[in-house]
């Protein structure tokens, strides 16, 4: 059955690479400057003009940093509307821009914000959409968006012959931020609010500050992960002497965060948060592929599992088997040995 909203548009009427650059608390996430390097590469590719796109309140000092990290133009939707965040009001301002001006790749950060709007746009604009990204390149003219299907250990190349933006995410941390170089010169273009805003379908009533993890876990040295295999909330506690013996955080895997036994901002893996510790310790996990993904740029990984045959092993530089529960206390017992010995220990 043919749909004529999801009919071939004509692919030139469209040109330019959009990042959408988050922003919270007067700042620009990260994760939005990582996506600013693929924004940067595909645009070279595709031969067109690289834009960051800040929309929000307040926002009018931070309208040059795209510029600083290697975008051509920014443009700017800066209205006292767009607070707080709602993705509805925030993905219908994108939707209406890209009608606007008609940019051929969108890229938005796979944030929680990111993760919430971006199927708002693209299906608005009756579009394509990756998610979770690990690479991109294109061919033909058609961006090639590149990620692992789920559960499989292969590489899936996507592409929207048809329709145009074409829309993908990825996670935060997958890719290096670009130089910050405060001489790059742009355009900045300062936007009106020329379209109806949808009602956000939700109300902001209370936002409460989490106590923020000293050590972010996406730029923790060392992790100390738990599974399923901790059997309880209560094993949490043994990691953390552990943990807190090396300088370094915990998380989790999914099994983990669905007991309840750590929180979901603590999750590593495909859908928690991709890390890149010098050490990984996973404890009581059997080493799926959503999880292994997460972790992928660890530069040392040790398991302790009571079953042999455990995954995770193949994915380990140093396996321990046997229970955790006996393991973990003689690996805290031993650095702190070592410590009175030597010093400071580092990984
Ligand atoms: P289990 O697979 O149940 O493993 C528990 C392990 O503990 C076993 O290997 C067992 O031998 C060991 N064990 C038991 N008792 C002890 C003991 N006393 N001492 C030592 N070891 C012990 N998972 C993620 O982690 N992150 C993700 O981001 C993620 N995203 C997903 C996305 C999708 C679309 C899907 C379908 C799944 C996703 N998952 C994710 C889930 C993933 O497939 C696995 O189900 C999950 O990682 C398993 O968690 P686990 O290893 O803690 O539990």
């Amino acid at each position: 059955m043919s749909c004529k909203e999801w009919e071939p548009v004509n692919k030139s009427d469209y040109r330019g690479v959009w990042v959408y650059i988050e922003t919270d608390e007067g700042s620009i996430k990260e994760a939005s400057i990582q996506m600013l390097s693929v924004g940067r590469n595909i645009a070279d590719k595709l031969g067109t003009y690289l834009a960051g796109v800040i929309i929000g309140y307040n926002v009018g000092h931070l309208a040059k940093e795209p510029i600083f990290y290697g975008a051509d133009k920014v443009i700017l939707l800066d209205d006292s509307r767009f607070h707080p965040f709602y993705s509805r009001v925030h993905g219908q301002a994108l939707v209406e821009l890209a009608r606007k001006y008609k940019p051929e790749v969108i890229f938005i950060a796979g944030t929680m914000r990111g993760r919430e709007m971006a199927p708002y746009v693209a299906n608005s604009l009756r579009t394509g959409i990756t998610a979770d990204c690990t690479a991109f390149d294109v061919e033909n003219g058609d961006l090639i968006q590149i990620r692992p299907p789920f559960g499989a250990l292969m590489l899936a190349r996507i592409r929207t012959p048809n329709r145009r933006p074409q829309i993908a995410t990825a996670r935060p941390n997958v890719f290096e931020a670009p130089a910050r170089d405060e001489s790059r010169k742009g355009e900045i273009i300062e936007e009106k609010v020329f379209f109806e805003l949808p009602d956000p379908g939700i109300r902001l009533i209370e936002s409460r500050k989490v106590k923020k993890e000293e050590i972010p876990l996406e730029k923790a040295e060392i992790i100390v992960s738990g599974g399923r295999g901790l059997g309880s909330a209560d094993g949490f506690r043994m990691l953390e002497e552990l943990a807190k013996e090396l300088g370094g955080v915990i998380a989790g895997s999914r099994k983990a965060v669905d007991a309840g036994w750590i929180p979901h901002e603590k999750q590593v893996g495909q859908t928690g948060t991709s890390v890149k510790p010098k050490l990984y310790i996973a404890v009581g996990i059997s080493g799926a592929a959503q999880h292994v993904f997460g972790i992928r740029e660890a530069k040392r990984v040790v398991a302790v599992n009571i079953d042999p045959g455990a995954p995770i092993f193949e994915n380990a530089d140093y396996g321990i088997v046997g229970n955790y529960r006996e393991i973990i206390p003689l690996l805290i017992e031993e650095i702190r040995t070592r410590k009175k010995e030597k010093g400071a220990i580092s990984p």
